[in-house]
């Protein structure tokens, strides 16, 4: 990102980014109906660089543009986040042994620094920065495995996974991870790469339990929450 978040970034990844934040951070609920107008009038934006904002977060799992319905925050069934856990699984499994294989050191300096960041926001009951660091936990292996088609692939569904970690969780079960995440780096520690993988692997499938609890996709996408969207407020530079 950091190349696009200059004063030249174009408007349209401003826009999408301040849409990518509403939704992991919990501004924007689990399948609220967006519209492209309110969201322009509320952004202080013209409709186009919302319209391909939506168009990119839809790549990005986060927005389902339904035909002759238009735009809601994504809302998985458990189906969908039960499989959405076992691509996870598959990915991050293969991402942590060649980050340990490759990169040894960097991944367990990246993993340690988030397994104590987010203990640290669980302690100051800090929510969303639990959340945040949990991200920052799964993304070590991908950030040090060395294969960009893992890589991209797990930028398929890490937005959808980062925004069900801020709405589907709650303090709880955030200890319970956290605590699940020192026991991997442990394991790794000691030179026990199998029992690491398990861990992660277990880690992550009940990930899928924890995220299931909560409500199915509504049968009729007009019974959708249409926000106000006020709180987002326009863009700033
Ligand atoms: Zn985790």
């Amino acid at each position: 990102m950091a190349k696009d978040s200059g004063p030249r970034a174009s408007l349209t990844v401003r826009v999408t980014e301040r849409l990518r934040r509403a939704i992991l951070d919990g501004e924007l609920e689990l399948g609220d109906a967006l519209s492209e107008d309110k969201l322009a009038t509320t952004l202080g934006v013209s409709r186009s660089p919302v319209r391909e904002a939506l168009a990119t977060l839809e790549q990005q799992g986060l927005i389902d543009v339904r035909p002759q319905r238009g735009s809601f925050v994504f809302l998985p069934t458990r189906e969908d986040t039960e499989n959405l856990c076992e691509f996870r699984r598959t990915i991050e499994v293969d991402a942590l042994r060649l980050a340990m294989g490759r990169r040894r050191a960097e991944t367990l300096t990246a993993m340690k620094a988030a397994a104590e960041d987010m203990q640290a926001a669980w302690e100051e009951d800090a929510y969303l920065r639990s959340a945040r660091a949990d991200d920052q936990f799964h993304a070590a292996a991908m950030e040090n495995c060395g294969n960009p088609y893992l890589v991209n692939a797990y930028r398929l569904v890490s937005g959808k996974v980062a925004a069900l970690r801020s709405h589907r969780s709650n303090l709880p079960t955030r200890n319970q991870a956290s605590k699940e995440h020192f026991i991997i780096i442990d394991k790794l520690e000691a030179g026990d790469l199998a029992g690491a993988t398990n861990a992660l692997s277990a880690h992550i499938l009940k990930m899928a339990e924890r995220y299931s609890h909560e409500p199915v996709r509504p049968s009729n996408g007009r019974t959708a929450r249409s926000p106000t969207l006020d709180h987002i407020g326009p863009l700033l530079d």
